[in-house]
């Protein structure tokens, strides 16, 4: 079974609110096995509705409409589909009493128009709301499922995970949907899609998906099958095909962040760790504190945006500074090297690099970007070009320490 979802409200389509229920409903239907199709957002304007719900009616077996089921004008979703389908509606006296119940139980009156909520096209079963006035309905029809649920979101989680999944458990037999995500560091995301396409595009299930998200590259494998066995096979089956074109790439296939899976190997190694940071302004350190527990590796950092505090916090010669300029090789080098001494750390981090917009020349333009990790083997810097605007390379610097660091442990 497929399934569409229709989201109806004119705010919806604003900048200031987003659709979050169809996220919802999307991983409770996947759940099921039922894969969604299409989404479409709506104002709260009956024609259009109207026009969206005849179109999806002719192609999807279950459809989900949610909002507009309040007591307002502007709440026109039952009218807009018994229109489509051709039913009248109906006041259904048992809802009205548990509305006005519902009124009374904290003092106060009914106001007339909530009668507009007890409407039910004709053969349609109301589904009760625990959390709200405004009850689901359930319609069936040629084959179809129409399901309609109340905007607000802890209205419509409660009723669709009490009412609707037990219904639709029993109509899908048995399918299930099984993911897996494959998370990759140190490559772009087309070299990640030319090393692996030729693997995936033979297979339709599982489907294979490429995102790019936070300086790291997602491959997102999705599979169906019978059983849940049976969607981890054909998953398992082209993990280990892919694995071997993206090799040690792959930080992580069950979920961990980069941060992590670092912070894993520090406690592994029995290793800690502190860091020098100059254009990302501490952001290595935020994600490498966002880790719960990683206070047992990570002993600090310092922000040393100035060259006075490169010297003063990270023990960086003046001379070296005045000799090849703040974002260098060498400054990133004596920055790990210094943090690491200060504070006693088995590894020291150090980043130097121009973020932008301005301050580039052509022998150091916007997105050069110098990584030190120190430790007691010695100093590794790397120089780096990282595109686009200052948030990302702030971004990637902080990603490809992170990646220099994992690497670094893993050996
Ligand atoms: P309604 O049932 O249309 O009166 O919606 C009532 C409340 O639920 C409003 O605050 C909406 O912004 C919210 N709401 C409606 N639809 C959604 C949706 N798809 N995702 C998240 N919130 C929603
Ligand atoms: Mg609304």
């Amino acid at each position: 079974m497929d399934a569409e979802i229709i989201a109806v409200g004119s705010e919806l389509l604003t900048p200031h609110r987003s659709d979050t229920n169809s996220l919802y409903l999307t991983s409770k239907l996947n759940s099921l096995g039922i894969e969604v199709r299409f989404k479409t957002i709506v104002g709260d304007d009956a024609e259009r509705l109207g026009t969206v719900f005849r179109a999806t009616f002719e192609r999807s077996k279950l459809i989900i409409l949610m909002g507009g089921l309040g007591p307002t004008e502007d709440d026109i979703n039952r009218q807009a589909v018994a229109n489509v389908l051709g039913l009248t509606l109906h006041e259904v006296p048992e809802v009205i009493e548990r509305i006005a119940a519902r009124y009374a139980r904290t003092g106060r009156t009914m106001p007339a128009n909530n009668a507009r909520q007890a409407l039910v096209p004709e053969g349609a079963d109301w589904l009760p709301n625990k959390k709200g006035t405004a009850p689901g309905i359930w319609i069936e029809r040629d084959g179809r499922i129409i399901i309609m649920l109340p905007g607000p979101p802890h209205e419509l989680e409660a009723m669709f995970d009490e009412q609707c999944m037990p219904r639709l458990k029993d109509r899908v037999s048995g399918s299930q949907i099984r993911t897996r995500v494959l998370k990759v560091a140190g490559l772009p995301e087309s070299e990640v899609d030319e090393r692996i396409a030729p693997i995936y595009k033979p297979y339709s299930n599982p489907s294979t998906t490429i995102l790019s998200t936070g300086g790291a590259i997602e491959v997102h494998l999705s599979a169906h099958g019978a059983t849940q066995q049976e969607a981890d096979a054909l998953l398992d089956e082209l993990t280990e095909k892919i694995e071997p074109a993206l090799g040690d790439h792959i930080f992580s296939t069950s979920g961990e962040t980069l941060e992590e899976i670092v912070g894993m190997y520090l406690v592994m190694k029995q290793k800690t760790l502190a860091t020098a940071e100059s254009c990302t302004g501490g952001l290595l350190s935020e994600r490498i504190t966002r880790v719960p527990g990683s206070s047992e590796y990570y002993l600090g950092g310092a922000v040393c945006y100035s060259n006075e505090l490169k010297t003063r916090f990270a023990g960086v010669s003046p001379k070296l500074l005045e000799t090849y300029g703040a974002v260098s090789k060498p400054v990133a080098q004596a920055l790990a090297e210094g943090i690491r001494r200060k504070v006693q750390a088995s590894i020291g981090i150090g980043i130097t690099g121009i973020a932008g917009p301005g301050g580039g020349t052509d022998e150091k333009p916007v997105g050069m970007v110098f990584i030190a990790v120190a430790d007691e083997r010695g100093t590794e810097v790397r120089e780096f070009r990282f595109p686009g605007d200052r948030e990302r390379i702030r971004l990637l610097s902080s990603q490809f320490a992170l990646e220099m660091l994992r690497r670094r442990i893993r050996n």
